[in-house]
């Protein structure tokens, strides 16, 4: 059961998250010198040919929620990259010189104007990348951007206030090793059992913030799923955080001291398996971009836990129990995060996991690594400017839903579960929202 005083709470909090920035102090031509620097550094090949290949089609366009919901020139996808092609054309091209001659400078206005385009209006989902015939990955800018904006001092105070406060503090939300132990023992104290701090186990779990104030059934969900497959298993205190706001605020050094905390346990434990919980970004940070101190890759598997489950069930190693009566003719369907599916292929597992149920899976349409982002994601959420063009982008995701006729729409991805919960709230919107960790639980043989 949602707590929604917790998810009023949140939501409050979040409105408050500017007062607690500590703003970087910094002239307009050294957020200049320090935004150019980032951009110029990390294009790589890879970028400049993005950069380069665009022809300008408006392909993408169609395929960008923030452009769909609104048909403002200004959110088409390619735009996203205006400065930073600015930057490369006149700095690290090969025709640069040239390019000087007829290629403005870019400003700190531009800089100020290009946060609401890359942090407010781009979730970094994807989707334009799948339509765009020269394979333009502007996701993969979008971030770039991002990096020199807070560089530049210039990521938005809701981000650089979470950003400085797991960085600082080793909080997020105020939530640290304090507060997990009271969320364990008050799960506890339904009879779950809850490793924390085992000095050895085959799989560390990994929670997150919004799981230990508000989805603690999910939490509770997975610990009993993994009981009941007799796991040798266990949560750190010193590094049970998924969410990463290095990465959702642009900072590269935060990202990576916030994916080393959990790397750290998990080699002091000398797990084989780290399961992630239902977070769509937790995914990319630690199983792409996680990697050891000397840059070898991870020891150890990285699993979303919706994947993980999937795997069990199709190996036969978890069978559920068959929904009955009124639950057995429920119609679901299934909300792809975009982390998850688009950016990390996982979706077949969470399918398996749905299909255990014996209820009706209905797809969307489009699905799977075309889905409709929900719009919440990449920090957009934390945005309280955001809130009006966010909402206009759920409609798009909302009416996808409404067009399945399903009675609930299954998550696996608290990002999202809080978009739609927000949504749904603004809309009066009936349609239940569940998470695939929490309906495996409930359908586990006893
Ligand atoms: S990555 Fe997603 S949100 Fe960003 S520009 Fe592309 S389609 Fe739009
Ligand atoms: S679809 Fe690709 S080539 Fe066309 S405008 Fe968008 S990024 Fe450029």
């Amino acid at each position: 059961m949602i707590n929604m005083d917790i998810f009023h709470g949140f939501l409050d909090a979040i409105h408050h998250l500017p007062e607690m920035a500590q703003p970087t102090a910094l002239t307009d031509a050294e957020r200049v010198t320090k935004a150019k620097a980032v951009m110029r550094a990390k294009t790589d090949r890879g970028l400049a040919l993005d950069l380069e290949a665009c022809v300008n089609c408006g392909y993408c366009s169609e395929a960008c929620h923030f452009y769909q919901s609104t048909q403002d020139p200004k959110y088409s996808p390619s735009r996203k990259l205006d400065l930073l092609r600015r930057v490369h054309a006149r700095e690290t091209s090969a025709f640069a010189p040239l390019k000087r001659l007829f290629t403005p400078d870019i400003t700190v206005d531009d800089l100020k104007e290009w946060q609401e385009l890359v942090y407010d209006s781009c979730t970094e989902c994807g989707r334009c990348s799948m339509i765009c015939p020269m394979g333009v990955n502007t996701a993969r800018g979008v971030n770039v951007m991002r990096e020199a904006l807070f560089e530049a001092g210039l990521a938005p105070l809701e981000l650089q206030a979470v950003a400085q406060e797991q960085a600082g503090r080793g909080t997020v939300f105020g939530v640290g090793p304090t507060e997990l132990k009271q969320t364990l023992d008050v799960l506890r104290g339904q009879g779950i059992a809850l490793p924390l701090d085992e000095p050895k186990a085959d799989v560390m779990l990994v929670s997150t913030v919004i799981d230990v104030l508000l989805y603690q059934d999910a939490l509770a969900a997975t610990a009993r799923i993994l009981n009941h497959l007799g796991v040798r298993w266990t949560l750190r205190s010193a590094g049970f955080e998924a969410a990463n706001f290095g990465l959702l605020s642009g900072s590269e050094a935060l990202q990576h001291a916030a994916t080393q905390r959990l790397i750290d346990e998990a080699l002091v434990i000398g797990a084989k398996t780290v399961i992630l919980p239902e977070c769509g970004h937790a995914y990319p940070a630690l199983r792409w971009e996680g990697r050891l101190a000397d840059g070898q890759p991870l020891p150890f598997e990285v699993l979303a836990v919706s994947e993980y489950i999937g795997r069990e069930i199709s190996s036969g190693r978890l069978q559920l129990l068959p929904a009955k009566g009124e639950e057995a003719n429920r119609k679901i369907t299934y909300h792809d995060a975009c982390k998850l599916a688009r950016h990390g292929g996982v979706m077949d597992e969470p399918r398996a996991a749905l299909q255990a149920l014996g209820m009706n899976l209905i797809e969307t349409t489009p699905t799977a690594e075309k889905n409709w982002c929900c719009g919440g994601g990449a920090g957009v959420f934390l945005l309280n400017r955001a809130e009006g063009l966010r909402h206009k982008a759920w409609a798009i995701k909302r009416e996808q839903i409404e067009a399945t006729g399903a009675d609930t729409v299954v998550v696996s991805c608290a990002s999202c579960r809080l978009n739609f919960m927000a949504g749904a709230e603004a809309d009066q919107w009936n349609t239940k929202i569940d998470s695939v960790v929490e309906m495996v639980a409930r359908q586990l043989p006893t």
